[in-house]
């Protein structure tokens, strides 16, 4: 575990990337400090939190049986047509709040008795989830914490999570390029997907759990399956068996529907069929990539 002392200069070096933004692959070059113009992620110096909650519904290790401890941040570096929290993620839900507020969040949960502390979304507030952690833990907190992302991300800003961060939760979204770009306006997105990656796994590894199945440590990939193959899952199984382990923990998610804007792409207007899931799968062992779960088909 990092230092407080190693916590406040990491601290300091991320609120050094606010001041023109790079926390994330996007490099907006705003300046965040000053809060007087945004970036493609909408979110000033305060980290905005649409809702703090044990949450029941994660993958196993992480819901146990007393819950995940979600914090959902608001705002997103990523503008996937079809997201399903939109209200949230593109169109701002949620309360600003300071790093010590934040900070009592976190501790709130613990008090839950949560198994750990899950923060959905949180690319763009990385500076000040470190900030409310330093002050969480002068108070006790002492829970894993789960980065739950896009996977959008900087390697920058995760080697200043390096030791920190206990389990990563990533999607890997896309295959290919063009469809990242087409159905989420991000760019070079396979190749800072796949070095994150490479840069989480080297950080935590394969995936421990406790005699009780709890996950402690390690990384998590999740993979939405989208209409029509768009989401590239043969490149990215054969990614991950050739260049991250075979034993990684794998997510494979059937619960694509239709919203925000998917009515103006006929194409992912509509739910994915058993066949294209079934067919995600397949390529998922083809790979021999036989850890994680599959969701009931709905
Ligand atoms: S975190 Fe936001 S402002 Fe900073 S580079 Fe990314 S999208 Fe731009």
């Amino acid at each position: 575990m990092v230092s407080q002392v190693e916590l406040q200069q990491r601290i300091e070096a991320a609120y050094k990337l606010l001041e023109s933004c790079r926390v994330c692959p996007r490099e907006c070059g705003v300046n965040r400090l000053q809060d007087s113009k945004l970036g493609f992620c909408r979110s000033g110096l305060n980290p905005v939190i649409s809702s703090v909650s044990p949450h029941h519904g994660e993958e196993p290790p992480l819901s146990g049986t007393k819950g995940s401890g979600t914090i959902f941040f608001t705002n997103c570096n990523l503008r996937c047509v079809y997201c399903q929290n939109y209200p949230i993620s593109q169109m701002g839900n949620g309360a600003e709040r300071s790093s010590g507020e934040l900070a009592c969040q976190m501790l709130w949960l613990q008090d839950q008795g949560c198994h750990n502390v899950n923060l959905v979304t949180p690319t763009h507030f990385v500076p000040q989830i470190l900030q409310a952690l330093g002050m969480a833990r002068e108070r006790g907190f002492n829970l894993p914490l789960v980065y739950n992302t896009s996977g959008y991300e900087s390697l920058e800003t995760l080697g200043l999570l390096d030791g920190i961060i206990d389990i990563y939760l990533p999607d890997m979204r896309y295959g290919d390029n063009k469809a990242a770009m087409h159905y989420s306006v991000a760019p070079h997105y396979v190749e800072a997907n796949q070095a994150a990656i490479r840069e989480m796994y080297r950080q935590v590894g394969n995936l421990v759990m406790d005699e009780q199945g709890i996950a402690t440590r390690g990384l998590i990939i999740r993979h939405l399956v989208l209409p029509g193959g768009l989401s590239g899952t043969e490149k990215i199984m054969k990614f991950l068996a050739d260049e991250i382990s075979r034993d990684v923990y794998i997510s494979l998610m059937s619960q694509y529907f239709p919203a925000y804007k998917t009515a103006e792409f006929a194409e992912i207007n509509r739910r994915i069929n058993e066949q294209e899931y079934d067919e995600a799968y397949d390529i998922k062992m083809k790979y021999g990539l036989k850890n994680g779960w599959v969701q009931e088909f709905e």
